[in-house]
């Protein structure tokens, strides 16, 4: 039956960033859905833990701080998560940080910074888990993505470039992927109410001026990802390749 495809029933899924904002909604959806969740993360996250804990599901922390774990550090991340949960069938790439200031003036540090956690950790641990899933012949990536994905945004060039690139990886990964059961695909979220949009919030003209935008009338919140999430990690989208799916209240489509 086709609901039935939707249950992560004894699947087991690593979140990053999984102790607050959208990381937290999506390790809670999956939970939910029926999942098993290792949250990797740079301090424990008691709250995340506690609420898997009381859906039913088993909870585990996998420390490391994406900014300055190495390549291997983070392979060896993903080993133990598998090793310690028993398997691994979902990797959500969620970590992100935004550093706004005018791309005159951008500093390095925040480029580098933006660059080393949107991007180049997710690349790295999407290889590592790309190992154990290829080997298993099955798997679930998912990438968060952004609206920076697809347009350029304002104050934020490092992180439009990261966004932009992470899009490309999820494709490329795609391409090598597909016929080895392994998906690997994105959400792009739309303005959401976490602490990573709490400047835009702040300024209440650029508040109401985002809301007139969004054809929804809204902000999002972490909940309204939990559908695309279960279904992007679920055997219903087992035919689902390299696609960047927009959960943004319809912003791109205005
Ligand atoms: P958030 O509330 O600021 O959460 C960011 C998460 O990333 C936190 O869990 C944070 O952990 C983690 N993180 C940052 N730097 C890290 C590091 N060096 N090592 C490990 N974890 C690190 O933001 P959010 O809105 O939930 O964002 C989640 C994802 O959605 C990001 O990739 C973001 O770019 C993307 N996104 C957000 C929006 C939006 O409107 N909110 C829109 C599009 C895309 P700590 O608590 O330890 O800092």
């Amino acid at each position: 039956m086709i609901l039935d495809q939707f249950s992560l029933s004894g699947r087991v899924a690593l979140v990053t960033g999984a102790n607050r904002g959208l990381g937290q909604g999506l390790a809670l959806g999956l939970a939910e859905a029926g999942a098993d969740i290792v949250a990797l993360t740079r301090r424990r996250p008691d709250d995340t833990l506690d609420q898997v804990r009381s859906l039913g599901r088993q909870a585990r922390w996998a420390e490391a701080d994406l900014a300055t774990a190495t390549p291997e550090q983070l392979a060896e991340t993903v080993r133990q998560a598998r090793d310690q949960a028993g398997r691994l069938d979902i990797l959500v790439n969620n970590a992100g940080v935004i550093r706004r200031q005018p791309a005159a003036e951008h500093p390095a540090a925040d480029w580098a910074e933006v660059v080393r956690v949107d991007l180049e950790a997710a690349f790295f641990l999407s290889q590592a888990a790309g190992r154990l899933m290829l080997a298993q012949g099955q798997g679930k990536i998912i990438n968060i993505v952004s609206l920076l994905s697809f347009q350029g945004g304002v104050l934020v060039p490092g992180y439009t470039a990261a966004k932009h690139a992470l899009a490309g990886v999820t494709k490329a990964l795609a391409n090598e992927w597909a016929a080895r059961g392994v998906n690997v695909n994105a959400i792009a979220p739309g303005y959401m109410d976490t602490d990573n949009t709490a400047a835009l919030r702040a300024d209440p003209a650029r508040r109401q001026a985002i809301t007139d935008r969004i054809p929804a009338g809204r902000w999002g919140t972490p909940t309204d990802l939990m559908g695309a999430a279960v279904y992007l990690a679920s055997p219903a989208s087992d035919y689902v390749h390299g696609a960047i799916i927009p959960v943004d209240g319809g912003w791109l489509a205005r």
